[in-house]
């Protein structure tokens, strides 16, 4: 069967892999139809943390596909029908799986497509415990937004950010894959939304997905704008993961007892803050690093209700690594897939 593997430092290479056996008892076998790209991918593909991971490993972090065969003792899903894939081994055993927050399992074995081999491939076996059926009426293509990308957003600004109705929010990089999800999701529920794209191209897009003001980063500060814009009183949550270019500049865009939630550092990893302004404004600060099954069956939920995700790219499979280079480069608006 085909496969994409990454060999090395931006070594990535289509070709033939032994197809995996039948699927054994608890498993079932998935053909694999779409797989949306993720900074996770971008990471690996420049050779991040290649010490702790075994090489060649196939890529791809989330992906949608459907049911090929079951094995023994799965009664829940059935040959044809269409599912996700939860991509991090959890135990399934641990205190927190059993509690259903599943990205703090205490013996996670690994994510795929980073540690283990990951999606991109026509065939994958997988505990039927990991996989998530698709409503009717998502495509393969939205389908396979939820696990990473409308997952982690879901669980940022819901169980992490716990975003009300009616609040005021700022969405950085309104134009990436979760910046849209997050526009589209927080304006679903009523709020006012802030966001900063790179260009006026995208200020055109984010405004028509919803957002209510629109900062282009390159020509405004965008914390002066928006105390300007909520005249100084700053906004409830900051949904970051731009990281040490925008950090500072998002502690000044919160409220008093404002909450910023983050899920990366694309800018850099490292900064230095503020304490007495953290301990005097009562911020609350939230890492967030992937999600919760529910947040998965919730996102796929969303998408059958119309809020579906914004697609930059649907590419073939081959032209991952192309894929791969527009969201380093930040030339996207929205999601890149490949399908196979
Ligand atoms: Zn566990």
């Amino acid at each position: 069967m085909k496969a994409l593997q990454l060999f090395g430092d931006r070594d990535l290479r289509l070709g033939e892999v032994e197809p995996p056996p039948p699927p054994g008892p608890g498993e079932v076998q998935i053909r694999v139809r779409a797989v949306g790209l993720n900074h996770i991918d971008v990471w690996g593909f420049r050779g991040m943390a290649f010490a702790r991971r075994k090489l060649p490993v196939v890529v791809g972090a989330e992906a949608s596909g459907e049911i090929a065969s079951v094995g023994q003792g799965v009664s829940a899903l059935v040959p044809g029908q269409r599912v996700v894939m939860y991509g991090a081994m959890t135990c399934g055993r641990c205190r927190a799986c059993r509690e259903g927050r599943d990205n703090l399992c205490e013996e996670v074995g690994g994510i795929m497509g980073f540690h283990l081999d990951g999606f991109s491939r026509e065939f994958v076996n997988m505990p039927a415990r990991l996989v998530l059926p698709v409503p009717d009426g998502v495509s393969f293509e939205d389908a396979a937004c939820a696990p990473i990308a409308y997952g982690t957003v879901q669980h940022m600004l819901f169980d992490n950010a716990r975003l009300e109705p009616g609040e005021s929010i700022l969405v950085h990089a309104g134009g990436s894959g979760i910046g849209t999800a997050a526009i589209r999701m927080a304006k679903a529920i009523g709020c006012t939304v802030f966001t900063t794209v790179g260009d006026d191209a995208k200020a055109d897009r984010a405004r028509g997905l919803g957002a209510d003001h629109v900062i282009n980063y390159r020509s405004e500060r965008f914390e002066g704008e928006v105390r300007r814009l909520t005249k100084r009183r700053g906004v409830d949550v900051v949904f970051e993961h731009v990281g040490a270019g925008t950090w500072n500049g998002s502690l000044l865009c919160l409220k008093r007892g404002g909450r910023l939630v983050t899920c990366g550092s694309t800018s850099g990893v490292s900064t230095s803050m503020n304490l007495m302004q953290l301990f005097q404004q009562q911020y609350r600060i939230t890492g967030s690093f992937g999600c919760r099954m529910a947040n998965i069956t919730d996102s796929l939920a969303k998408m059958a209700g119309g809020l579906t995700p914004v697609l930059d790219e649907v590419l073939p499979i081959a032209d991952f690594a192309r894929g791969l280079e527009k969201l380093e480069s930040r030339r996207v608006f929205g999601k890149v897939i490949a399908t196979l």
